[in-house]
């Protein structure tokens, strides 16, 4: 990234009245986790060619749980990762006044973990895990370390994570308190996101502020519209800035 861009960045932050962060998986990615949507090398074999789509759906889910759980423990709990410079900073910039709200596609809690408060996990979290039938409450741990499907230790029933599946709804609270946030942004901050995965680009358009920023290490549908746009991980990007403190 350019100087002249990190200067511009850092007067469009200090200068928000509102200002909304607005997530993707290439917020994780700098703490090591990867996207369950990229197909490395041994994928194929070990799961059968069934691509993620497919696996992570609701039908598959009911239809193969098992190998649901094998996936899901495989590519989607990353229970070790820590928050990275993109989380630290975000929440900063929520404990000095500036940022109200992050709206985030990732389901791997790192947000809370940095202490940020005011988070909507459009997808859900791994961290909230229930019984189909009686609605006991699990933690992440609890999935991991069960023996293929995990069963509810009161009743057996088969527990479910709280992470929104293919061919599944969004919770319509998350959604509307998103809407909400972006509609009384006065910048909004796009990152660590393509736009590519439904429903991220729709939320945009919600976006009445002065000021969009983006900031992917690769081009976005939404690059023309916004007033700046940088193309660096956006842990580099947001640790060069300086939270005032009053
Ligand atoms: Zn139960």
């Amino acid at each position: 990234m350019q100087e002249q861009e990190l200067q511009k960045l850092r007067e469009i932050i200090l200068n928000a009245k509102n200002l909304v962060f607005f997530g993707g998986a290439g917020v994780s990615t700098e703490s090591g986790i990867p996207d369950f949507r990229s197909v490395d090398g041994l994928y194929s074999q070990k799961y059968d060619n069934i691509p993620p789509e497919v696996i992570i759906s609701h039908s598959y889910f009911v239809k193969h749980t098992d190998k649901f759980f094998k996936f899901y423990k495989d590519k989607m709990l990353c229970l070790d990762a820590k928050p990275n410079a993109a989380h630290l900073k975000l929440a900063e910039l929520e404990e000095a006044g500036i940022l109200s709200a992050i709206v985030t596609q990732n389901i791997d809690g790192l947000h809370q973990m940095a202490e940020s408060r005011n988070v909507f996990e459009l997808h859900g979290s791994v961290h909230r895990n229930y019984c189909q039938k009686c609605g006991k409450l699990f933690d992440a741990r609890y999935i991991l370390e069960s023996e293929s499907v995990p069963k509810c230790d009161k009743c057996g029933g088969i527990i479910k994570p709280d992470v929104v599946l293919y061919e599944e709804g969004l919770d319509s609270a998350t959604v509307e308190g998103a809407i909400k946030a972006i509609q009384k942004a006065d910048v909004l901050i796009v990152g660590g996101t393509s736009l590519n995965v439904y429903p991220a680009a729709g939320f945009l358009r919600y976006f009445h502020g002065k000021h969009l920023v983006i900031i992917n290490r690769d081009e976005t549908q939404a690059d023309s519209m916004a007033e700046l746009c940088i193309r660096d991980k956006i842990g580099e990007v947001l640790k060069q800035i300086e939270v005032p403190y009053e």
